[in-house]
């Protein structure tokens, strides 16, 4: 059976967005963050990051910079027993300075070409698949690709330009409800039965051990 996904925008979305930042200390979740990712992994979802990163391309960091923020990512994320399953960037922008990397390419979004990779990697069906986002870009890449979309709406998307292409399937106020409307209408798996089954398990579990 192939896996399911919800593929998470990062700056904005899983964390605060400090533009350009790759600075592992100014790294924060978002409020909801840690609590969503934990249940959608309940429910039997990886978890990847698709990112566009075109501080690459603008010469204002190297793409081993970018090492550094997933791990800190995964730092951020422990707490809440989440790990990340896949962590893709796209470092271009046409108007980029440094030579390699200013090209117009397939993977920045709204182009769905992170996703197909990532969905190539380990084994997606898109269609059962989800992407959340704060701007209507990342709501564009993931129809593209033929997921399901949430936006974020948390006032970081100001130009509002919709088109058939950009209109959210959902909207929530954070990770934390979009992972309960995902429970609500994602489509279900074996796995996430088995996840929840374990989840349980390990609770009555732990108020055992607290007794
Ligand atoms: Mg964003
Ligand atoms: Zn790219």
């Amino acid at each position: 059976m192939m896996n399911q996904a919800v593929f998470l925008d990062k700056d904005g979305t899983l964390i605060e967005d400090v533009p350009y930042n790759v600075d592992p200390a100014q790294m924060r979740l978002v409020a909801g963050a840690g609590i969503g990712l934990q249940q959608l992994h309940q429910m039997g979802y990886q978890l990847i990051v698709i990112s566009n990163q075109s501080g690459v391309a603008r010469g204002y960091f190297s793409e081993s910079a970018l090492a550094e923020v997933e791990q800190r990512l995964q730092a951020l994320l422990a707490p809440f027993d989440v790990s990340l399953d896949g962590f893709y960037y796209c470092p271009h922008h046409p108007d980029g300075t440094v030579m390699d990397y200013a090209i117009a390419c397939e993977c920045r979004k709204p182009a769905p070409g992170l996703l197909m990779q990532a969905a190539r990697d380990h084994g997606i069906d898109l269609t059962a698949s989800w992407f959340i986002g704060d701007i209507l870009n990342d709501v564009e890449a993931g129809r593209n690709a033929g997921c399901q979309t949430v936006l974020l709406n948390n006032g970081n998307e100001t130009e509002w330009l919709l088109s058939v292409d950009r209109v959210p399937h959902y909207m929530t106020a954070d990770l934390a409800e979009a992972a309960a409307v995902i429970e609500k209408v994602g489509v279900r798996s074996q796995k996430s039965e088995y996840r929840k089954a374990e989840a349980s398990y390990r609770s009555r579990e732990a108020k055992l051990v607290g007794f």
